[in-house]
């Protein structure tokens, strides 16, 4: 791999297509949930029927323009649909709405950290244009009595998209895949989109090529089309240079074509080719004019975003760089950070625990913040009972856990599980002397200067209390009573 990469350079572009999530599609007011029982959304508008007439979504044009302005697009005066000719079971009607010549934004960016940058380096790729584009239907190929068959759902088809074309500016896996995490990031601030790849709300396909480093030539491109997952995107750009180099060592000429990332068998193949025939404009839908007013109205919707969210956390709340950027991933983890922080608790403790404890438990169960009944107000009263020692961290990580699910403020869950601190001195020293009597050749060790005791009787008490002493003034009654013991004897 390191020898192919000195001899050449790759040339990355990507196209990803977004699912908007706007409460109908794009023509018609058909619901756009294309994982309801099949066909059941549909109207003979986006069965595509002879003799209807596409109806724009206002909605839809505003979500995307919203998307387009967080990656620093400029949204075009005048947009226009085309027609994209080709005719496939999924697109009966024989061409796809979407906008090629006119599209709805142009010229956008988005920075990335270089790629082991200790100095905060930041690399900007560009964004050719971003377009609205309808799904096509989905296909479900199955067996019926022993035969297979095809079957078509219309649930999709019309559905809002966008496709972002970037600039072919990145130039390994590492870059593009840092590009979709950032690009995720950004279109999720906005609302308009889920835009999670596990979900297929985000898709993205790659134009590589190689060249000879620095010879700015653009050289015949493979494209890798419909990857679901960022970690595939850098294995099969990865695997892309290798096959390509190979090919050309050997004396073999590139060819254009499209390749599917197979990620069993972590390798490329090439698939059949649909039939493309002309992007012709459409005469039914009207060309959207973005008047100046309308555009500052859906400029106003535009939240603070991440980058932005960051240096504001380093320099307001003290955070470090790394930190900031972990909590300004997610929308929802910024807002509820804020608001934690503002019921007085030091944002130190309140990043820590958000990026060492929520997000890890999180992700164990599959949630995000919203499916949770957690309150930035909950969490900040849990915190605020470690603080004043009513709760050790172990029990307060517990209790932290079960407030993913239980909607229950932290004091009845810890009084219910009898998760309090034992702070009291006579109950602590009661425990540390069984511990002791119980373990005579260890305090004896103890007594022959063998400190690492400490830790073991330490374990063995607080195993006894259930996880629920005070570990600092345990460990200080323990050291206490063991010296004590010492001079005893002595
Ligand atoms: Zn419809």
């Amino acid at each position: 791999m390191n020898s192919v990469s000195t001899t050449y350079e790759a040339v990355i572009g990507l196209e990803i297509h977004v699912q908007l999530n706007t409460a109908t599609k794009l023509f018609c007011d058909c619901p756009n949930q294309p994982g309801d029982a099949p066909n059941r959304n549909t109207c003979p508008i986006c069965l595509w029927l002879p003799g209807v007439f596409p109806r724009l979504s206002r909605v839809a044009v505003e979500k995307a323009v919203l998307a387009c302005l967080s990656v620093n697009c400029t949204i075009a005066e005048e947009s226009a649909f085309d027609q994209k000719v080709y005719y496939y079971p999924d697109l009966p009607k024989g061409y796809q709405l979407s906008q090629h010549h006119k599209p709805l934004a142009v010229n956008g960016w988005i920075d990335i950290p270089e790629e082991n940058a200790k100095n905060g380096a930041l690399r900007r790729l560009r964004i050719h244009h971003i377009h609205l584009e309808e799904d096509v239907a989905r296909l479900v190929h199955e067996t019926e009595g022993g035969k297979p068959v095809s079957l078509v759902d219309f649930n999709r088809a019309g559905a809002p998209l966008i496709e972002v074309v970037t600039e072919p500016d990145m130039r390994n896996p590492y870059e593009a895949m840092e590009f979709l995490k950032i690009l995720r990031t950004h279109l999720r601030y906005t609302g308009s989109t889920e835009c999670s790849m596990e979900k297929g709300t985000m898709r993205a396909d790659a134009n590589i090529s190689i060249r000879k480093p620095g010879s700015g030539e653009m050289n015949t491109k493979v494209e890798v089309k419909n990857m679901n997952s960022i970690r595939h995107v850098g294995d099969a750009i990865g695997y892309e240079i290798q096959r390509q180099a190979e090919s050309l060592n050997r004396g073999e000429p590139i060819v254009l074509h499209t390749r599917l990332w197979d990620p069993d068998k972590q390798v490329t193949t090439a698939m059949r080719e649909k039939f493309a025939g002309p992007c012709v404009p459409d005469p039914s839908v009207p060309a959207i004019q973005m008047d100046q007013q309308w555009l500052e109205a859906i400029q106003q919707n535009l939240p603070e975003m991440p980058p932005h969210k960051a240096s504001r956390f380093v320099e307001t709340f003290g955070l470090t760089a790394a930190d900031a950027q972990l909590i300004s991933q997610e929308r929802d983890t910024a807002e509820f950070f804020e608001a934690a922080v503002s019921q007085n608790l030091p944002p130190a403790k309140v990043s820590n625990w958000i990026i060492s404890h929520l997000l890890p438990g999180l992700r164990d169960h599959q949630l995000s913040l919203s499916d949770t009944p957690l309150t930035p107000a909950r969490f900040s009263g849990l915190l605020s009972l470690l603080a004043t020692e009513k709760i050790n961290a172990a029990a307060a990580r517990e209790i932290l856990l079960q407030m993913l699910t239980k909607d229950a403020e932290p004091e009845i869950l810890m009084k219910t599980a009898g998760l309090e601190q034992v702070s009291d001195d006579d109950a602590l020293g009661d425990l540390v002397d069984k511990i002791i009597a119980d373990h005579p050749s260890d305090a004896a060790d103890f007594k022959n200067g063998n400190p690492k005791v400490v830790g073991f009787l330490m374990g063995l008490a607080m195993k006894a209390s259930k996880g629920k002493a005070n570990p600092k003034r345990m460990k200080e009654i323990l050291t206490e009573k063991l010296n004590a013991l010492q001079q005893t004897s002595e």
